[in-house]
């Protein structure tokens, strides 16, 4: 039995990055007015800078991963935090620009044969770079350093998994990569929509527990998230707790009306079932099963009582909000 149960599994993932903050959503920024002020650094400047999504929502995979958020997250990134988001992809699959600019440099992985293209972007008096990486090939000797580029022109087709990354040069940290940002505020309607649609596709263990998409860099551990129940009849708010970065187990906790823990124990999920996630929570008196469903903040949670079988579908499942 305990075999069939991936307790909550940490990705070892490649990169690198850290966080302190979130730009605020972007806004419109009128024509600058000479002279240009240059900001001191850091700033808490939004960004104005509009992006479309480097990649077709056709070519992102249905299951899985789908998509390795920004910032402080999983093993992997969990003490550097990852300075931008991975797309998996099927190889070839087109990447784009996500917007106009002119590219800054060309570079290939000498062990790898792979390339990054970096892409810089000016909006108004604000600084910007995109960079994509582990591209399979270029689509034409114009993707070059110095060359322009429209939005969504073609830059080169994946290899598989690929790294997009924003850089705004009015944020620092001093941290490697210290211009990342999360490429979310800066997202055109269009370009949420595609992103949301990605994202309700994909399951991750950790988002029972982080914000995910724009992870926060300043995560610490234990890392735990509450949620409110916002409708049936479960439990009024759960709390799943992270002890560590590279603890590979969840903690919960249940919670009644009044905040207090009625109930607490271990997690253990298997994220490859489909439709749903199952999910067992185990007390020292008591397992219940359930199955469970988490889009951007909300959770459906179907949970049995304690020795009960697990539901058979999350129709019966109580809804749960988190911030
Ligand atoms: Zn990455």
């Amino acid at each position: 039995m305990r075999r069939l149960w991936m307790l909550v599994g940490l990705a070892v993932l490649a990169a690198a990055c850290t966080d302190e903050k979130t730009p605020l959503a972007p806004t419109a920024v009128a024509t600058p007015t000479p002279p240009v002020p240059i900001p001191s650094l850091p700033t808490t400047v939004p960004g104005v800078l509009t992006i479309a999504l480097p990649i077709s929502v056709d070519d992102a995979p249905i299951s899985g991963a789908g998509m390795t958020p920004f910032g402080f997250h999983s093993a992997g990134h969990a003490e550097t935090g990852h300075t931008g988001w991975d797309f998996d992809l099927r190889a070839g699959a087109p990447v784009r620009a996500a917007a106009a600019g002119i590219i800054l440099e060309v570079n290939t992985d000498q062990a790898s044969g792979r390339f990054t293209v970096q892409i810089e972007h000016v909006a108004g008096n604000h600084f910007y770079r995109t960079i994509y990486s582990s591209l399979a090939t270029l689509a034409s000797a114009d993707i070059a350093a110095g060359e322009s580029v429209i939005a969504g022109q073609l830059l080169g087709t994946a290899a598989g998994v690929s790294h997009f990354q924003l850089d705004d040069f009015e944020y620092y940290r001093d941290i490697p990569a210290p211009n990342a940002v999360s490429p979310e505020p800066f997202l055109s309607a269009a370009a949420r929509g595609q992103l949301d649609h990605i994202w309700s596709r994909a399951v991750f263990a950790e988002e029972l527990v982080e914000p995910f998409l724009t992870n926060p860099r300043d995560l610490l551990f234990p890392a735990s998230r509450t949620w409110t129940r916002a409708g049936g009849d479960g439990p009024a708010g759960i709390r799943f707790i992270r002890p560590s970065a590279r603890a590979a187990e969840y903690n919960y906790e249940l919670l009644a009306e009044s905040g207090t823990v009625i109930e607490a124990g271990t997690v253990a999920i298997n994220i490859a079932t489909k439709p749903y996630p199952l999910i067992a929570l185990t007390s020292p008196t008591a397992v219940r099963l359930g199955l469970y469903d988490v889009v951007s903040n909300e959770m459906r949670l179907a949970l049995g009582l304690p020795g009960l079988p697990r539901p058979t579908d999350i129709a019966t499942a109580s809804i749960y909000r988190t911030r």
